[in-house]
């Protein structure tokens, strides 16, 4: 039972809840929604999707807001990133109708699980599309399944919004210059795995990845991007290696907002020197501040919080996005969708 959840205590781990929904692409049409309370799936055993990793998703939430209500947030940004993903692996891209009706119908079947106003939990939202056609030949398949599973999780922070410490190394790249890293695929994540654990087990929160052609530009901060201020400017990488992250594009504009000023460019390792405040950011956390960034190969250390606070712009623009979510702030560029339930 969904009531017997602690929420305060979530971690950002897997949960069963009642259902989740599914749709399948066949003989060039996509068909009915389906709805389970199935965990499995069943597939071939030569399926595109198990042998050559036609595979993407995406991440999004939903938030119980100050008024009951519950609200999905950039439901369209994530819908159109799928189809750029699923066009980016040759795979079949969900129509934007189908992507919302599936989205704000398996949070409307879950709302037990939106977890209550003032939890800091929220009810993580999937989506999957996979090939399902058998091959043995590399060749993109016919048929896809598009799925939606949710799971409550818990406020990112559990200590607070405190800076953490993030190491650079040479040794691994997570994607190539003119790879997949602009689109959100599985095998990315399968590509980041060794030098994630390294840095772990070094005590570091994330890699902070340097640009796979050059290594002289700052690319992304582990499954995040990574943003900086300096001279008073948010600043942001920009590059074909990156994936272009909805948080990102949100704190883009709320700095806009306040008016500070964007900057979306390539930033050189070296301008890590004159940074006043760094974060990466992504769905799960929103901003997660950062304290200090060790370059591994060379011993460097580049000290960008000193007092073991979170900047005041990156709290400011924090506070900003998660009001807008939580409806207690109005939502003046639409982001928010409401669902019934
Ligand atoms: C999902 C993801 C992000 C964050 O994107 P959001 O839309 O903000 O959640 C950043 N980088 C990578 C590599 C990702 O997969």
């Amino acid at each position: 039972m969904a009531t017997d959840i602690d929420w305060a205590n979530l971690s950002f781990g897997y949960r069963k809840t009642s259902y989740n929904v599914r749709c399948t692409y066949r003989d060039g049409k996509w068909g009915e929604i389906e709805v389970t309370d199935s965990e499995y799936l069943n597939m071939h055993i030569a399926a595109t999707a198990l042998h050559y990793g036609q595979e993407i998703f995406e991440g999004l939430k939903a938030f119980r807001g100050k008024d009951g209500k519950i609200r999905i947030f950039r439901l369209e940004a994530n819908g159109q990133r799928i189809r750029r993903s699923a066009e980016g692996i040759l795979m079949e891209p969900v129509p934007e109708e189908l992507f919302r009706e599936m989205v704000t119908k398996v949070v409307a079947l879950n709302a037990d699980f939106v977890p209550p106003y003032g939890s800091g939990a929220s009810l993580y939202i999937r989506p999957l599309e996979i090939g399902m056609s058998a091959r043995v030949g590399v060749k993109p398949s016919d048929e896809y399944t598009f799925l939606v599973l949710v799971t409550p999780v818990g406020p990112y922070f559990k200590e607070g919004f405190k800076p953490t410490n993030i190491c650079i190394m040479r040794e691994y790249d997570r994607v190539a210059p003119k790879g997949t890293g602009r689109w959100k695929v599985g095998g990315n994540y399968a590509a980041s795995l060794s030098a994630g654990e390294k840095a772990h087990s070094l005590g570091y929160s994330a890699v902070l990845y340097l640009d796979p052609r050059e290594k002289k530009y700052i690319d992304e901060c582990g499954p995040a991007n990574f943003f900086a201020i300096k001279d008073g400017k948010y600043i942001t990488p920009e590059s074909e290696s990156i994936l272009p992250s909805v948080t990102n594009d949100s704190l883009k504009q709320l700095a806009r907002d306040m008016g500070i000023e964007v900057e979306c460019r390539h930033i050189l390792l070296e301008e890590l020197e004159d940074i006043t405040e760094a974060a990466a950011c992504g769905t799960a956390a929103v901003a997660s501040p950062i304290a200090e960034i060790h370059d591994l190969d060379t011993g460097k250390k580049y000290v960008v919080s000193t007092n073991g606070q979170a900047g005041p712009i990156t709290t400011a623009l924090y506070n900003k996005l998660r009001a807008i979510q939580l409806g207690e702030e109005e939502d003046i560029h639409g982001w928010n969708t409401i669902v019934d339930a």
